[in-house]
């Protein structure tokens, strides 16, 4: 066994039963770096402080044998960010496809619909709730 096989296998040995990294691992990591990036730019030491506190909590979590608990608090950072990632994606997807159509809320639900620029005046049904409204693009 090699040099690097060993440290793989022990590492394997080492993390075996253990949460290891997941989403909010990687919020909680990257985040810490930034706050302790910025708070040293800036010489502002609650900042890295608090950088300092992340990498405690992500060690702790990767590290952790209660994946239950884990697995539980990923969910609900999942879910919380998982709003903001729609709209962001939807902002992008928008500006990306802003010169071919045109992009517009359900009036009564808001869902984002779109019609293709120049198709005139349309008659629309909401593919959600089937409101019908008129739209012009
Ligand atoms: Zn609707």
């Amino acid at each position: 066994m090699s040099f690097w096989q060993k440290i793989k296998s022990g590492l394997m040995t080492f993390m075996a039963g253990r949460h290891g990294s997941d989403n909010l691992g990687m919020f909680t990591l990257f985040t810490g770096l930034a706050l302790s990036l910025l708070g040293s730019i800036f010489g502002i030491g609650l900042l890295s402080l608090l950088g300092f506190a992340l990498y405690i909590i992500t060690i702790f979590r990767m590290f952790s044998r209660n994946n239950e608990a884990r697995i539980k608090e990923n969910q609900k950072y999942i879910q919380l960010t998982s709003q903001w990632k729609t709209r962001w994606t939807q902002f992008v997807k928008r500006q990306k496809n802003k010169k071919d159509y045109k992009y517009f809320r359900c009036p009564k639900c808001k869902l984002l619909l779109r019609l293709k620029r120049g198709s005139g005046e349309k008659d629309i049904t909401c593919v959600r709730c089937g409101h019908q409204f008129h739209k012009k693009a």
